[in-house]
């Protein structure tokens, strides 16, 4: 069966170590968005979270994944780069880049999964506009985070938020179940209709991902197989939270 068909519904033990892995994360992406300066290599970052990870005796589920294997514990993004950038020591921020931040961590076998970007130093108010839509539309998206919601639900508000913004939202590359493993179902893209998908059920885990790009929602990947980048240069940007489905309010899992 393929990941986006797979869904694994928690038990409240279960959410409770989700949580933990999630507090985790949130800890690594807090020490690496520190670290945001000027002439700061992106595998200094990866370093930094690989240190916070090893401090808690867990590890990124990215390390090793797919083909070719992901080097590095983190993705690191900069600018027109959207997702699954990697590391490189001659790759170093600089003042006015917008940086996307991604990773996992692996806590006694639960995968918690988010993502920021920030801006190094001074950005420009059109940087500033496209983090703030871009955080935005993640909070839509977990608005409807609800028990008796579609998929679609979330996926529309997500479309919606960005587009009456002005932007433009991926379509290849969508939210997801999250648990065990970092890819389970179902499957949220950031664009949809409402009424349509996956019925919301209490013990669901899912990690949306609104990515957003300025100029139209079209990308391409860099010859290094992963690196994917906005396909006019345009800036980009990417909020990630894994999200639990309660019978009440919607529990964001990857938080301090
Ligand atoms: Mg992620
Ligand atoms: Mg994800």
């Amino acid at each position: 069966m393929s990941w986006e068909r797979q869904i694994n519904l928690k038990t409240p033990a279960e959410l409770k170590t989700m949580r933990e892995a999630g507090r985790i994360n949130a800890t690594v992406l807090a020490a690496v968005k520190e670290r945001l300066q000027p002439g700061v290599a992106t595998t200094e970052l990866n370093a930094a979270a690989e240190e916070v990870l090893k401090s808690h005796g867990c590890f990124s589920p990215f390390k090793g994944y797919g083909r070719p294997p992901f080097p590095a514990s983190i993705t690191v993004c900069i600018n027109d780069e959207m997702v699954h950038g990697i590391p490189h020591p001659k790759r170093k921020l600089k003042e006015g880049d917008i940086v996307s931040i991604d990773c996992g961590t692996v806590y006694e076998g639960f995968v918690g999964d988010s993502a920021f970007t920030a801006g190094v130093g001074e950005i420009s108010p059109e940087a500033a506009k496209l983090l703030e839509v871009t955080e935005g539309a993640l909070y839509a998206g977990i608005a409807n985070m609800r028990k008796g919601k579609r998929t679609g639900d979330v996926s529309a508000a997500i479309q919606n938020f960005v587009e009456s913004c002005g932007f433009h939202v991926t379509r290849e590359y969508t939210g997801h179940g999250v648990g065990r493993q970092m890819h389970e179902g179902p499957q949220v893209p950031n664009v949809g209709m409402t009424g349509t998908g996956t019925l919301l059920r209490p013990g669901m885990t899912i990690a949306l991902e609104p990515m957003v790009l300025i100029g139209t929602h079209e990308t391409r990947v860099l010859p290094d197989k992963w690196t994917v980048v906005s396909a006019d240069g345009s800036l980009t940007a990417h909020f990630e939270h894994t999200i639990a489905v309660t019978e009440g309010e919607p529990l964001i899992l990857t938080v301090l």
